[in-house]
């Protein structure tokens, strides 16, 4: 294995994931089996255009692997979408002797790098880190499941009082472009209908399955809808929608929110979070750069950062299939 860099950088980005503290770790610790030194980046690309760095070592990320959240902080910069902001960080770790940059983050933040990259041809590898799972290039982003675990224990909950009242929930997941929350959750959690940005399933198909699950001896359902889905109403107006035009039934909205976003990391998570850390820092010792690490048919893959950017996630067909089986 060549050893050409000396010094990374890593940074968390965007939305916060769990998992993304079992990121840094991991990083942190395959530069130091490597000899190489680290360094962290508080506050995402804000931080890397002020130099807002602290030096890190293994000890310095003990206790951290079963810590939601990011302990680099996470942050949006306006200023990195400027040529000048980008060449302000450029100088900070030139001026530190950094000599690669794993950014931790969604596709935002894949973009930024990636144009980084090509500006300055500085190094860089990213780790997806974001629960909605709509990076190409890895079969889980870290934080996804962790998520799903979050939400089916949250629809569970609603599930006891839902069926103690007879009544109807409408409960809104994350998910504005994409339906893997949704769609996963719905069959964990017994969804009667699941409503995702993919498919629009329309306000009478979903009045005629509430009312089929009614008549086939059904006391509560639980509709899980993501915050993008396409049937034109949002989770308030369904609930008016459905008081208007169905008969005897109590309706409720619970909306989830930024609950689903933290969190213990799942045990799936931080192994992932382990082997992402492990393979981009491994892969950026061996000269590769502009790539993103994932999880492809259970090994540690490389994606070009550009394909995980362009590239759109699809629903599993099959998943669908299923949840419609299972809501008879
Ligand atoms: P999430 O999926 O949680 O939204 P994300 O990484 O997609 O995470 P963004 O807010 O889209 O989050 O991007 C994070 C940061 O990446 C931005 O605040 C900005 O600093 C940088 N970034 C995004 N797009 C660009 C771009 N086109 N050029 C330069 N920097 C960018």
């Amino acid at each position: 294995m060549s050893k050409a860099i000396k010094k990374i950088a890593v940074l968390t980005s965007g939305g916060d994931s769990p998992g993304m503290n079992a990121a840094i770790r991991s990083v942190v610790r395959t530069c130091a089996y490597h000899n190489i030194e680290c360094v962290g980046v508080y506050r995402g690309y804000e931080g890397l255009i002020e130099g807002d760095f602290k030096q890190m070592d293994a000890r310095s990320v003990r206790g951290i692997i079963n810590k939601g959240g990011t302990i680099l902080k996470s942050a949006r910069s306006k200023e990195f979408r400027t040529k000048e902001g980008r060449q302000k960080a450029f100088e900070k770790l030139a001026q530190n002797d950094i000599e690669g940059l794993v950014v931790v983050g969604g596709d935002g933040s894949f973009t930024g790098a990636m144009i980084f990259n090509e500006e300055f041809g500085f190094p860089v590898m990213g780790i997806p880190g974001t629960i909605d799972n709509d990076i190409v290039g890895t079969s889980h982003t870290l934080g996804f499941d962790t998520a799903l675990n979050t939400v089916v224990d949250a629809i569970d909950k609603i599930r006891d009082t839902a069926s103690s009242h007879n009544r109807l929930f409408f409960i809104e997941v994350m998910g504005r472009d994409v339906g893997h929350i949704a769609l996963n959750v719905g069959i964990a959690g017994g969804a009667e209908e699941i409503l995702i940005p993919e498919e629009d399933l329309g306000l009478d198909r979903l009045v005629e399955s509430l009312n089929k699950s009614r008549s086939s001896g059904k006391t509560s359902s639980i509709v899980i809808v993501a915050e993008g889905d396409k049937i034109g109403k949002n989770i308030f107006e369904l609930k008016d929608y459905v008081d208007e035009n169905m008969e005897n039934y109590d309706v409720r909205v619970s909306v989830l929110g930024h609950m689903q976003r933290g969190g213990s990391p799942s045990c799936f998570d931080r192994v992932l979070a382990s082997r992402m850390g492990v393979k981009a820092v491994e892969s950026m010792l061996e000269g590769k750069t502009n790539f993103m690490v994932g999880l492809m048919n259970g090994n540690m893959e490389l994606t070009p950062l550009e394909m995980a950017i362009k590239g759109k996630t699809k629903i599993n067909l099959e998943l669908l299939r299923v949840s419609d089986i299972m809501s008879i």
